[in-house]
């Protein structure tokens, strides 16, 4: 006869500290981030022979402080690289500058692999919260270009938000189009927040142009044809320029006496809101400054 022996096992009431989860071959990292559209925590430290102290104080502050490690469990891959000889810095990584004096150092990446350069955090400690502000940041430059679905969707939305629409005209199969296209993604951290200032549309027609239209007057810009992204993203700025000359105002509104102010500060016991522009009620145009439309005056929209 056999006893089946049962063992109970009780289990202390500790609640475990969750850690990141740390991928320790950078080349998987990298292909599960692509993978997923998910960005990259880089994490560079000295050999742990050397004892670093600061390296010690970043794993046991903003690496291990729970709201850090729930961010990059649900929103990052993590990987660490242990550098042993000054040697593996200079050959392996040594697009993100890396050096003796500067690990531990934190960089940032895309899901394509280019790093955002001025998150980067060399030689000393970082508090959690600072951390969690970049990794924040880092998300946002992630994200992919929102392309409206049709043109009229893109000039409401434009209206609706006081932006001005980035047309992309692009070819199937044209080679110069893919590259734009391809680039755009890559790089998009190169337009970044300029990127969210604009409301964007693709449309497959023609060989590649680029083209800006105010959503309230109609009028059209072309750029040129941009095979490189500083190019582009200086189109993207002088452009933005000028509509936000027209179109975006820099005042400040109080919200319980509806006063406007030129600079930010308090009206009837409260802090003052940003303007984004003043619009037309009626025919819902948009204005940098306060002014009449449609024999009304125009009303502050709030900045969201
Ligand atoms: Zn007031
Ligand atoms: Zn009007």
């Amino acid at each position: 006869m056999r006893f089946v022996m049962t063992i109970l096992f009780f289990m202390a009431p500790v609640i475990a500290e969750e850690t990141i989860p740390w991928e320790k071959e950078f080349e998987i990292a990298a292909k599960t981030a692509k993978e997923q559209d998910k960005p990259i925590l880089l994490f560079f430290k000295p050999p742990a022979f050397l004892d670093n102290k600061t390296t010690k104080e970043l794993e046991t502050g903003a690496l291990s402080d729970q709201k850090v490690v729930t961010l990059v469990k649900d929103k990052i891959i993590a990987t660490v690289v242990a550098l042993n000889t000054p040697q593996d810095a200079v050959q392996k990584f040594n697009k993100y500058n890396i050096s003796a004096d500067s690990v531990p150092q934190l960089s940032f990446l895309i899901s394509s692999g280019q790093e955002v350069r001025e998150l980067r955090h060399s030689g000393k400690n970082i508090a959690a919260d600072e951390l969690i502000k970049k990794l924040n940041e880092l998300i946002n430059i992630n994200t992919k270009i929102i392309w409206e679905s049709n043109l009229e969707d893109a000039m409401k939305h434009a209206k609706e938000q006081v932006k001005p629409v980035v047309v992309i005209t692009t070819k199937k199969d044209d080679k110069e189009s893919a590259t734009f296209l391809t680039d755009l993604d890559t790089y998009r951290h190169q337009i970044y927040p300029l990127k969210n200032d604009f409301i964007w549309y693709k449309q497959e027609n023609s060989k590649l142009t680029i083209e800006f239209t105010n959503p309230y007057t109609g009028t059209k810009k072309g750029a040129k044809p941009a095979n490189k992204m500083d190019q582009f993203k200086a189109d993207l700025q002088f452009y933005f320029n000028s509509f936000k000359k027209d179109h975006l105002s820099s005042k400040f509104v109080c919200t319980k006496c509806n006063k406007t102010k030129d600079k930010e500060g308090k009206c009837c016991n409260q802090k003052l809101i940003k303007i984004r522009a003043f619009i037309c009620e009626k025919c819902g145009n948009a204005s940098a400054k306060e002014k009449e439309c449609c024999k009304e005056k125009m009303k502050p929209k709030i900045e969201n």
